[in-house]
């Protein structure tokens, strides 16, 4: 793993709030963050399997197009009574005509858990892969998990995507029920963030 000397690292996301994350998390190491909306990059499609083959297509691509080094993520929920369902098509699920709509996306997991058989607890885990890559081909991976399970019904309205089905381990509230606060601090996000600043800033 190489220790992060630049000045300047890219970003690639056209997300703002993550953005934000990331230079808050890094304003104590004196880097300079930019986003790929300020570079103009476009957002290139997301074609591989795995969390890590996505994260590297888009770092990659940022990478070479800015030659900065190039930091991306790619997250999801994986079930285990689904196959590891829907994992890197977490977002696609939401998917439809006019939007994102993550009650279909979370009625149509739970659904597909009653039919499956398979006995409660549902057991789950939100994945966020972070992948570094270097503009000479090179890249360094962070893998964050939170373990827990799928409840139903829906509980809590904070937090955002699939966060009032799963309840964490050790944890009597669902992410959705969970202050922001709290949530940040054990989350898949959390956990690969840690690594990567300590990995790359250590
Ligand atoms: P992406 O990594 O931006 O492609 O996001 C993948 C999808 O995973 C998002 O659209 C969310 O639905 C879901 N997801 C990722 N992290 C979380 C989380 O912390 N809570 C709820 N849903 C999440």
């Amino acid at each position: 793993m190489r220790k992060f000397t630049g000045d300047t690292l890219l970003v690639a996301t056209h997300n703002a709030g993550k953005l934000e994350e990331i230079w808050t998390l890094l304003a104590p190491y004196g880097v300079t963050v930019i986003g790929a909306a300020e570079k103009r990059l476009p957002e290139p499609e997301e074609t591989e399997t795995t969390f890590v083959g996505n994260a590297r297509i888009k770092a990659h691509a940022a990478a070479k197009a800015t030659g900065l080094p190039a930091l991306s993520d790619d997250s999801g929920i994986v079930i285990d009574a689904l196959d590891g369902a829907p994992g890197v098509y977490t977002a696609d699920w939401a998917e439809t005509e006019t939007g994102r709509d993550f009650t279909m996306a979370m009625t149509r997991a739970h659904d597909m858990l009653a039919a499956s058989k398979h006995p409660q607890p549902w057991t789950a885990r939100f994945c966020c892969t972070l992948v570094l890559a270097w503009p000479d081909g090179r890249d360094d991976v962070f893998d964050g998990t939170v373990e827990g399970w799928i409840v139903w019904p829906m509980r809590g309205n904070q937090g955002h995507g699939y966060d009032p089905i799963f309840q964490p381990i050790g944890h009597e509230l669902t992410f959705g029920e969970m202050d922001r606060w709290e949530k940040n601090r054990i989350s898949h996000r959390a956990d690969a963030f840690e690594k990567f600043v300590a990995g790359c800033f250590g």
